[in-house]
């Protein structure tokens, strides 16, 4: 690990990223008020966006609404989220990062991943045109809410199943999947976001001495305390695979229910032997926080346990989740078929 993340475990451990913080943040692009696209391959086309709100800020992407001022009469405006990052990096490892990040994320399609449409280089930033989520993270909304009600719970985990079972069937992994690092548009669909540390595993023949012995499975360290897998802690001999993120599943699930990490302590060390040692408390019934009172059945700590296994190879893949009986207990009314964007602010009516 190169980084050091605050013991909150709030701050993703990117591998190779030494010195990204400080320098980055401060310069962090502020856009022109009109950014242009170069014309596309084969046209003479150039498209315009037109910046406009801040949505907010990462380890070394800074984003933006941006206004396709479209001069063609079939394309609708349309408003969408660009992260903008220095074209020219400190580090040359973080530019091959970001050129992956984008590699990954472009050839990736789904209801439930943030759609990536184009990147573009423009007066020294490179743009990332993306899908918008106008209704920020699912961090943010636990943080507002304290926690979330079970319906809703159902239904944001099924959505990120979906796109998980999606991932590694292209053999794709996260390896940063978080409540920061989920989405939410304006119709409260889950999208995932920020492949930053995503990872293709690749056969052993192609890629013969870059990836650990065993062919299918990777060694860097990375990830964010909070939900790092024990695996990837431990250094597992044989590196590790997609099963990292069904661990992150598992402290995304738990934090969801009761509005706070399975694994909290003050200093990373002690976060990161609770997690070897799988140690964590579910809160007493009705008293999680002051601003969360979940009673948590049974069926939703028994999921998470099965989540949270430190071996590997027992946890169940994405469909063996969505198949558990916490999605049945209440029969055919256990997932609602869509969420008022009402419930960013409080507990749907209807619960
Ligand atoms: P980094 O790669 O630097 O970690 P992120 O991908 O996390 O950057 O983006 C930084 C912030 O920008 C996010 O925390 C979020 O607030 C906002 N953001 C990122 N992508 C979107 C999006 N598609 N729609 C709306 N806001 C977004």
């Amino acid at each position: 690990i190169q980084a050091k993340p605050k013991a909150s475990g709030k701050t993703a451990v990117k591998p190779s990223e030494a010195k990204k913080t400080a320098n980055q943040k401060e310069h962090a692009p502020k856009p022109p008020a009109v950014v242009v696209q170069p014309p596309l391959h084969g046209t003479s086309l150039s498209e315009s966006y037109k910046t406009g709100n801040h949505l907010g800020k990462g380890g070394f992407a800074v984003c933006y609404e941006g206004e396709l001022q479209c001069r063609r009469d079939n394309i609708k405006d349309r408003i969408y989220a660009l992260k903008i990052v220095p074209a020219k990096m400190n580090h040359k490892k973080m530019e091959d990062k970001f050129r992956t990040e984008l590699q990954i994320h472009a050839k990736l399609h789904h209801p439930n991943i943030v759609e990536f449409h184009r990147a573009f280089t423009f007066k020294e930033s490179t743009y990332v045109v993306l899908e918008l989520c106008s209704s920020g993270s699912v961090m943010e909304l636990v943080k507002k809410r304290g926690c979330l009600s079970l319906p809703e719970v159902r239904r944001l985990t099924v959505q990120l199943c979906g796109a998980v079972k999606y991932m590694h069937a292209r053999n794709v992994i996260h390896r940063d999947l978080k409540m920061g690092n989920l989405f939410l548009d304006h119709d409260m669909n889950l999208k995932i976001g920020d492949f930053g540390l995503a990872a293709v595993l690749v056969s052993k023949s192609e890629y013969e001495g870059v990836f650990s012995k065993n062919a299918s499975r990777r060694t860097t360290v990375c990830g964010t305390p909070n939900y790092i897998a024990p695996e990837i802690l431990e250094k597992a001999k044989g590196g590790h695979d997609h099963k990292v993120d069904i661990w992150a599943i598992g402290v995304i699930l738990f934090a969801m229910l009761t509005g706070f990490p399975p694994f909290q302590a003050t200093s990373q060390d002690e976060i990161y032997r609770k997690a070897k040692n799988v140690e964590y408390d579910w809160p007493d019934s009705g008293a999680n926080s002051r601003r969360c009172h979940n009673d948590i059945p049974l069926e939703a700590k028994g999921l998470v346990s099965y989540l949270l296994q430190v071996d590997a190879e027992a946890r169940p893949n994405p469909d063996g989740i969505v198949s558990h009986r916490f999605f049945w207990m209440h029969g055919g009314n256990a997932i609602p078929l869509a969420l008022d964007p009402s419930c960013r602010r409080q507990k749907p009516s209807w619960l």
